[in-house]
This record gives C-alpha cells, structure tokens and sequence, in this order.
C-alpha cells in the first residue's frame, strides 16, 4: 500500500531548519508495511498546499503531513486541507476543550488567536496533541486518509505513535521485515565486501549500507508472499552476515554502541576507569548518556595539561619530557594511574592530535595512542584517523570503547603494540 509524506513549511524550502520529521515518519511507514513512494516540500502557501494535497491524495492510501497548524498567519495548512477536501473549516468543540486544558494547565489566557488552533476542516476526526497546542487531525482527501500533524518533531512523533499507527495499520499490506545490523570496526566497503553473494542466498532479500561515522549499518531488508515468511528469512539473512563479520556486529536496530560496552562491563561485574585527554570527556558522555553507568563506571579523568596529567594520574614528568603526552608511555601511564586512583577493575586511556593543527612529522594530526589497563596487564595500540578534528576525536572514543568491549568478551591480550593506519 502506498503512503507519502508532505512536509510544510516555508523555513523548510527556504532552507533555514533540516527536515527530520520526514525521514523520521517514513521508516516508521516502511516498518509498518507500506510503500513510501516520496516527500513533497511545500511553503506555507496554501494555494501549494491545496496542490500538493490534491495530487498526493489521488495516488495514496495514506499522506502524513507536518508543519503549519499553528494559529499563526503563516500557518495555513487547515485552510489549505478544507480546501483539498472540499470542505468549510469549522471550529471544532473537541479541539477547543483540549486547547483550553493545555492553556489552563499551562496557567496562560486563551485569546482569540490561540481558539484559532481549534479549526479544522468540517468532517475532520480531531486526534488532539498530548505534548503540544496544535491539535492533530485526519481528513479524507480523494483517496487518501491524510493526517496533519504539527511541525514540532517531538510532537509530531508522539502523535504518529500513538494516535495515527493503529488508524492506518489495517490499511498496510506488511510484507516485508527489516533487521538492522549495526557494525563498527570496518569501513563500508569492507563490510559489502564480506557480504557479497548474500542476496543471492536468501530471496527476496535487499542488502543497503548506511554510514554513520564510525559506524556501519547493515539494511537487511526482505521481501515476501507474507511477513512472517519475510521475518524468518530476515533472520536467516542476519544469522548469515554475523558469521560472515562476527564481532564487527555489535547489536540491532535502536542499539547504541556505548549501551551495548555498558552491558558487556556489568555483565563482567567490571569497573571502569577513563583517563581521556584528546576526547575531552566524549567517551564518558557516551556512556553516560545511557541509564545504568554508574554501575560500572568509576571515575572518568579529563587531563588535558601535561601538569594534570603528572599531578592527576601520577604520569611521571620522565614520560611527559621524553616522549611527550601523545605517546605508547604516556597513555600507559594514565590507564595506570587512572585504574589505581580508582581502584577499578579496568582503565582506558587516550591521548592523540585531534588537529587541525598540533602535528609532527612522526605524529601527525590524527595520531591517537589508547591503552587498556587490568590486572593483567595494559595493552596499548597506536591509530591514525583521518577526518576533521570532530571526526577524530569521535573514531577517538569508539576505538577506546572497543578496546574495553573486546577485554570484557574476551581475555586481555597483554603488552602488545600495534600500529594501524
Ligand atoms: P506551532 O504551533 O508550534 O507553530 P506548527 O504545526 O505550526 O506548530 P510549524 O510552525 O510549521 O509547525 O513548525 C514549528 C517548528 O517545528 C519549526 O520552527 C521547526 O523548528 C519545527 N519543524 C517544522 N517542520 C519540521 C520538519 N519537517 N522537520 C524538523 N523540524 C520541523
Ligand atoms: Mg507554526
């Protein structure tokens, strides 16, 4: 079944905000079953609105519009919908007892322009908006059920996903199943490389490739008769990839890299140490950005000067003078220190050239030392990222995480160097 996406808003054509509401509703489409065939853009013009309406409703079961439902002038979506449907707009006695509760919750006066927010055109079902003042609604345009939602992404999402799913989920014809796969340690080309001839295998099957630096996700996507049939066969297609990039895979779908290195730790009961210098505290912010870090993790040390570094984590000034703070000794050091000072059962430590300037013949911009401190003993690797300076100190934090994610799977392989570009 087809559906499409219409977004207004004339700071969308104008080029002023990204449109995310779009990309956003349609996998949220595609993962319910239907065939998102395109995005329309249009200002708020109502006259473009009108237009786009009328062709979208003629060719679709299904359009979901966002953006101007506001009782602003600019906002002219509900004239230009009416209109598409053929219909007046009235003022809808539902809509306006929700924008009185939220004025009311909200301690403000309702004025006269803000009981504009209550119009909808006639016949319309009026969903509300649970996090917002423009209420939601659904109206028939030829063809389609077309369902306007505010522009404001948080709320557009929330309305998707609770009011408008179980209204179109008949209407879809599921019969497809998608698993993402989520890797890092490979570059893209990589990861297709390792996965060549996997469609042949399994029918009906689509492999797509989406980069998010340093990540790479895997698109299984099959295609079949029913979707339980196409599920099974997903599965069977991601069983085939993880043998075929076996640790390169960290999780699925919604997983995060951080989240699934903060289960590998409390799964090993293991506490962790950060010393970062380069990263500037990025690797604890991704761990900490998932509930449950302070289960596992301990102390997160951003020692940017050399002096922190020496007074912070006992780094000895010998290290620091003769072979400087981007050094195998150095981050050695730190992990050291910083495991100690903790008392925790694991340390990771990073000290690089993030750039853009700051770099030498022997240590370029990009140059990035990490070590890994236990019991047993600390493991130091020595990188080159390319990219900007964000870039890097991103690359930076993954491969430091990795190296935790690797000592909580398997055993530490002690005192070993390498260096990789
Ligand atoms: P409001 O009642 O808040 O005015 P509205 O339905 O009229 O809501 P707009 O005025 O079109 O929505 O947009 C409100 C804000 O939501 C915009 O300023 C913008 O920040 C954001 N927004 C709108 N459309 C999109 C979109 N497609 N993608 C991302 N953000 C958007
Ligand atoms: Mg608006």
């Amino acid at each position: 079944m087809k559906a499409s996406i219409l977004s207004i808003g004339s700071e969308l054509t104008r080029g002023e905000i990204v449109d995310t509401n779009a990309p956003w509703l349609a996998q949220r489409l595609t993962a319910l079953g239907f065939e998102v065939d395109g995005v329309t853009t249009v200002p708020d013009d109502e006259g473009r609105i009108r237009d786009a309406l009328t062709a979208l409703g003629a060719q679709h079961r299904v359009v979901i519009a966002t953006g101007g439902l506001g009782p602003t002038g600019d906002d002219v979506t509900v004239a230009a919908a009416a209109r598409a449907a053929g219909v007046e707009v009235t003022r809808d006695a539902t809509a306006m007892e929700g924008v009185r509760r939220r004025f009311q919750m909200l301690g403000k006066t309702l004025n006269p322009l803000a009981e504009r927010l209550a119009d909808v055109p006639a016949g319309s079902e009026v969903l509300g908006n649970p996090s917002g003042l423009a209420p939601a609604f659904r109206v028939r345009v030829g063809e389609a059920e077309c369902f306007f939602l505010p522009g404001v992404p948080a709320e557009a999402e929330r309305i998707f996903d609770e009011l408008v799913t179980r209204r179109i989920g008949a209407l879809a014809t599921p019969r497809s199943y998608q698993i993402v796969l989520r890797t890092y340690g490979l570059g893209e080309s990589a990861v297709a490389d390792r996965l060549v001839g996997l469609e042949a295998q399994v029918s009906g099957l689509t492999v797509g490739y989406r980069v998010r630096s340093p990540e790479v996700d895997v698109k299984l996507l099959v295609r079949s008769e029913d979707r339980s049939t196409a599920r099974a066969l997903a599965e069977r297609a991601a069983r085939e990839a993880r043998a075929r990039l076996g640790d390169v895979v960290f999780g699925t779908d919604d997983e995060a890299f951080a989240a699934v290195v903060g289960r590998a730790l409390r799964h090993r009961s293991t506490t962790l140490a950060i010393a970062e210098s380069c990263t500037g505290g990025l690797i604890g912010a991704m761990l900490t950005a998932v509930p449950g870090s302070s289960e596992f993790l301990l102390l997160d040390a951003v020692v940017y000067a050399n002096a922190a570094k020496e007074r912070v984590l006992r780094v000895p000034a010998e290290v620091l003078l003769g072979h400087g703070a981007v050094s195998e000794e150095c981050v050695r050091a730190m992990a050291d220190g910083a495991r100690r000072i903790a008392d925790a059962t694991m340390a990771v430590a990073v000290s690089g050239i993030a750039g853009p300037s700051g770099g030498s013949p022997e240590k370029p911009v990009g140059t990035v030392f990490l070590a890994l401190s236990t019991e047993r003993g600390t493991e130091v690797i020595a990188r080159r990222f390319a990219g900007d300076r964000a870039s890097v100190q991103r690359q930076a934090a993954y491969a430091a995480l990795a190296m935790v994610r690797r000592a909580c799977v398997g055993p530490v392989e002690t005192l070993q160097t390498s260096v990789c570009g």
